[in-house]
């Protein structure tokens, strides 16, 4: 029978609404619900929410509030600024072979260079300066990676695209990366950063975009010219509101969430490699982000996995989120050297802030035992 209590560890995918957000989004469906463009009080009040917004965003991702773009978030932040970067310069793409489809798919699309990772998932520096040269307009590379959870050596990477591909602009996707690092320093050295609300306490289909001034675009949408013509289409107050409100309560508790659940994302690793033999941990623990944990378990099926634990009320994922529910073989793993068994037994557990013990406890109680269920019955 199904189990009634749900651990939810599937935030990577997506997380609750925050009470901060919902706060933030109700008067904005209600009440100030006017076209944010339009010349009467009402617009301008609605206006004035989404400069607000603009300012928290600004000082959450370290730009000036004239450089957010607001978006409809991650996958379109991205297109924007591997396409609208293409549009705008020509040129040959760049980014790494981990990236999220969102920038995987333009740069494969628009015939780019894909730059090879280590066995631990971190981007190759050496592969990337031989990916560079005077022909490159833009390299996309992620600063925390939505499978492994492994952070991206992005300074090192803008040195390596400053020296030897100036001319190019450096985009970095740091849709997985908001709740757990500090984005506003770690990607001062990117010329585009884009992040989705959904990731992090906010609402979904919205996000945003840095793009530095200076740093030339071309848009994806044409029309009415929003957000510096960059973004055109009628702005989604309230899901903006929304995201700023969520960005706050990351900007205030980051610090303090990271510490109790990288503790509790250890306890959780570690107790399923003590009980559960012949099970790798992909990367390396102290290169990930706080919130993620991701193991390979040899001779199961994930698909099989999964379905084992949603009975027992364990939320999880095998992959990354977005394909379609089918398990088509991870992209990341492949780049990392994993071969197709191992891979296709991998686990992603990713805590959120509203992971607490219970979730912990409920996945330790049952990932062991339906492991070994699906090792005895041979579903590989
Ligand atoms: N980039 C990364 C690293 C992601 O993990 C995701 C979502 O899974 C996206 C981009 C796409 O974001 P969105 O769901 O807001 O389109």
């Amino acid at each position: 029978m199904a189990s009634d209590s749900i651990a939810y560890l599937d935030n990577a995918a997506s997380t609750p609404l925050c009470v901060e957000a919902a706060e933030a989004m109700a008067p904005l469906h209600r009440e100030l619900y006017a076209n944010p463009t339009g010349a009467h009080r009402m617009a301008r009040d609605t206006r004035r929410k989404i400069d607000d917004a603009r300012d928290v965003m600004a000082e959450a991702l370290g730009s000036e509030p004239g450089e957010i773009v607001f978006t409809g978030g991650g996958t379109e932040g991205d297109n924007m600024a591997v396409v609208g970067r293409h549009m705008q310069a020509g040129g040959v793409t760049v980014c790494s072979a981990i990236e999220h489809h969102a920038v995987l798919e333009p740069v494969e699309h628009l015939g780019g260079r894909v730059v090879a990772v280590d066995a631990a998932g971190v981007i190759d520096l050496e592969a990337l300066a031989a990916a560079l040269d005077d022909d490159v307009t833009v390299v996309s590379v992620m600063l925390a990676n939505n499978e492994t959870g492994m952070v991206q050596p992005l300074a090192q990477v803008a040195e390596a695209v400053r020296s030897a591909a100036p001319q190019a602009v450096l985009h970095t996707d740091a849709v997985q990366a908001f709740p757990w690092l500090d984005v506003a320093s770690l990607a001062a050295c990117a010329d585009l950063i884009s992040v989705s609300a959904h990731k992090f306490g906010g609402p979904k289909g919205v996000g945003a975009l840095v793009v530095r001034d200076g740093v030339e675009l071309s848009p994806l949408l044409l029309g009415g010219g929003q957000e510096r013509g960059l973004r055109s289409g009628t702005h989604n107050a309230a899901g903006i509101a929304g995201m700023a409100a969520a960005a706050e309560v990351v900007l205030k508790s980051r610090a303090e969430q990271v510490e109790r659940l990288a503790r509790l994302r250890d306890r959780l690793a570690d107790g399923i490699l003590a009980a559960v033999p012949s099970t790798v941990e992909t990367g390396q623990r102290s290169g990930k982000v706080a919130g993620s944990a991701h193991l390979c378990f040899e001779g199961i099926e994930s698909e099989a996995l999964l379905f084992l634990l949603e009975d027992a009320g364990v939320y999880a994922s095998a992959a990354s989120s977005c394909s379609s529910g089918a398990q088509d073989p991870s992209h990341v793993l492949a780049a990392m050297g994993y071969d197709r068994m191992l891979a296709g037994g991998s686990l992603r557990l990713s805590l959120g802030y509203e992971t607490a013990d219970a979730d912990v406890d409920q996945a330790l109680a049952v990932i062991p035992d339906a492991v070994a269920r699906l090792r005895a019955y041979g579903t590989g």
